[in-house]
């Protein structure tokens, strides 16, 4: 029986989006609508059957859906995030669990070293090993002006969204194994920069160095290395200081797709780098952006 095609421009929330403002990291629980991270959707095939997966962020949005995913594809699935997110984080473990998979819950801040190391060591301990690490966690707050995007601000950007992926990937290699895929998650800010995202912008173009250089690192020892640069999707962190709270009525609107993009419609496209169907794939970014490209 053949499928229905679905028009892409109206096949998620494609109308404007209610003004709405959360305090830093945000919960999916308290959005309006909540972001569509494949819940009802996402149909498994078997292709990560007997994995062990990390997802840093994985109570909500991206990582949330990729969760979701991996679970359904037969892995077992933890995640990390921060104390406050612990309602989308049991919502997740739920999830998991209800595809028949194991799931792990590892609050805590990846800013900080030490936690990123006992991330990985309690990851591969309750897990059994790490054979996909996808490194999502990220921070966005917006900030118009230099003269007054502080260095803490700075620092804690950087620290978050880079700085962990050295301290994870650092702790990890012991424990990966040939066949193992890293996953990073960066952004089409790498490409196309925002005036009011300076400090994420360079650590999203910081991380897409990162991947790619780690890739020709690794690969001789069979590890995979992609990242993944999604244009706007609707998820806490745009809610959350990520933008301007009078733009997020309009957010992704100007995509030519003309909506912005739900989580759910990136999971595949780690599910894939994940699985061993991209065998040949390495140091590779691939955008899910709307029609906005990467390259
Ligand atoms: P999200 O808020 O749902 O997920 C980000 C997660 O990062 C949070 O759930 C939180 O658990 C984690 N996190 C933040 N600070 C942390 C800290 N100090 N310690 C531990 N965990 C921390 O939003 P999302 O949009 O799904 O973000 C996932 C990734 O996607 C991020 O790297 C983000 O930069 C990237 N991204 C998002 C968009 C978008 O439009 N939403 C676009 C491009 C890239
Ligand atoms: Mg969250």
């Amino acid at each position: 029986m053949k499928k229905p095609n679905i028009n892409p421009t109206t096949k998620y929330y494609h109308k404007k989006y209610p003004p709405q403002h959360q305090k830093y990291p945000g919960l999916d629980g308290d959005m309006t609508p909540k972001p569509d991270c494949g819940e009802d959707t996402y149909i498994g095939h078997n292709r990560l059957a007997g994995r062990r997966a990390l997802i840093t962020g994985g109570d909500s949005g991206i990582g949330r859906a990729v969760a979701i995913a991996f679970a359904r594809e037969g892995a077992d699935v933890a995640i990390s995030y921060l104390p406050a997110e612990q309602s989308d984080a049991d919502e997740v473990r739920g999830l998991i669990e209800s595809a028949g998979q194991r799931a792990f819950l590892i609050p805590g801040d990846i800013s900080r070293e030490s936690f990123c190391k006992k991330l990985i060591t309690s990851a591969a301990k309750l897990m059994g090993g790490i054979d996909i690490l996808v490194l999502n966690a990220g921070y966005q707050q917006y900030s118009d002006d230099i003269e007054t995007l502080d260095t803490e601000q700075l620092e804690k950007t950087f620290a978050i969204n880079l700085f962990s992926m050295f301290w994870m990937t650092r702790a990890a290699m012991p424990i990966l194994t040939p066949g193992a895929s890293i996953i990073t998650t960066t952004s089409i800010q790498a490409y196309q920069p925002g005036k009011s995202l300076l400090d994420y912008a360079a650590s999203k173009a910081a991380i897409m160095a990162f991947t790619k250089a780690l890739a020709k690192q690794l690969a001789p020892k069979g590890i995979r290395v992609n990242g993944v640069a999604p244009g706007p999707i609707w998820t806490a962190l745009q809610v959350a200081g990520g933008r301007a709270t009078n733009t997020i009525p309009r957010f992704g609107m100007d995509t030519p797709i003309g909506r912005a993009g739900q989580p759910a419609e990136l999971a595949g496209v780690y599910v894939l780098l994940a699985s061993d169907e991209s065998s040949y794939t390495t140091a590779e970014i691939y955008g899910v952006t709307g029609g906005d490209h990467t390259m």
